[in-house]
């Protein structure tokens, strides 16, 4: 396990980010990240984090895109970059090397922009189930996200980026791990399908006890991501987790809901249908807003445009798609 020391080179642009959001500015996120490497020819059978490094021309033309359509926070490729996602690829013992090497990565196409952009340490689920349901006990599950959250720390992350989660147990391990080993804004989004009194993650969780655990265990930001909602859902799940005392909501909405062709999980939202959404998505409270699923550079050029409005000159996202 690494625990490396924070970069601090440029801490203070990412201090910068919870006091941007807090000053009321609404910042965009990119859009789906490993899922689009099929398109560079990754092939499923290999973890997509190690593809990505050995092909990483695709995924800095995968950032670099979300960059230019006026991403200012893009994440890593590590969703999947936990040791227990890792280890059945015979990878185990790389998820430091692959987690920081990302970052790094990132870090190198964000600098050659030239843009104020934040680099998020993404983590996802490890795919293993929480004591009492799994054998997979809350200590164990820190240090699982600890060895993971180092290594994108010591790659130069600026904030930490929780997504996909379904149990509440493993999202507060991660928040928890990750206040652990650094003191950068941590983002904790979990993946909420529609049930007859609201919404809640396949796990059961309702938006309020997702809020409050997740604050309580130490996030800056919480919200929703991915599951089988879309982006004209996430209005009544943004006021929830408002209505739960959350003081800053971040959602990525799949590109429309799944939907099976063969064998294949399709999301075919345009990207016009999934900006109609953002002045509900905006008036409900949102604070960050980027894609899941489904999405590209196309999405997230026209969430941005319709985020800024025109109102800030300038802004890449303004420019037509
Ligand atoms: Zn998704």
């Amino acid at each position: 396990m690494t625990d490396a020391a924070p970069e601090r080179g440029n801490g203070a642009m990412h201090r910068g980010l919870l006091e941007r959001l807090q000053s009321g500015e609404v910042l965009v996120a990119d859009g789906a990240n490993g899922v689009r490497l099929a398109a560079y020819g990754y092939r499923p059978g290999e973890a997509p984090e190690r593809w990505s490094l050995d092909h990483p021309e695709a995924m800095r033309a995968i950032h670099a895109g979300y960059i230019a359509a006026g991403a200012d926070v893009v994440l890593t490729n590590t969703l999947g970059g936990s040791r227990p996602k890792l280890a059945p690829y015979g990878l185990g013992e790389e998820v430091a090397a692959i987690n920081r090497d990302l970052a790094l990565l990132l870090g190198d196409v964000i600098a050659r922009s030239g843009r104020e952009v934040f680099l998020a340490g993404d983590v996802g689920p490890t795919g293993a189930l929480l004591a009492p349901l799994g054998a997979l006990e809350e200590r164990e599950a820190i240090a699982i996200f600890r060895e993971q959250i180092a290594a994108l720390v010591a790659g130069g992350a600026g904030c930490v980026f929780i997504e996909t989660m379904m149990d509440l147990g493993e999202a507060a391990a991660a928040v928890r791990a990750a206040r652990e080993c650094c003191d950068l804004p941590v983002i904790a989004t979990m993946a909420f399908n529609p049930v007859r009194d609201g919404y809640r993650t396949m796990m059961g969780v309702t938006p309020a006890a997702a809020a409050e655990a997740l604050l309580a265990a130490g996030a800056d930001v919480v919200g929703a991501n991915c599951g089988q909602v879309q982006a004209a859902d996430m209005p009544a799940l943004i006021r929830a987790f408002r209505a739960a005392g959350a003081p800053l909501v971040a959602v990525e909405p799949n590109a429309g809901l799944p939907q099976l062709v063969g064998e294949e999980t399709v999301f075919s939202q345009t990207p016009e249908e999934m900006a109609a959404a953002v002045p509900d998505i905006l008036a409900a409270g949102a604070n960050l807003v980027g894609g899941c699923c489904g999405t590209t550079d196309a999405h997230i050029r026209r969430i941005a445009a319709a985020i800024r409005g025109g109102a800030a000159t300038g802004a890449p996202g303004a420019e037509p798609a």
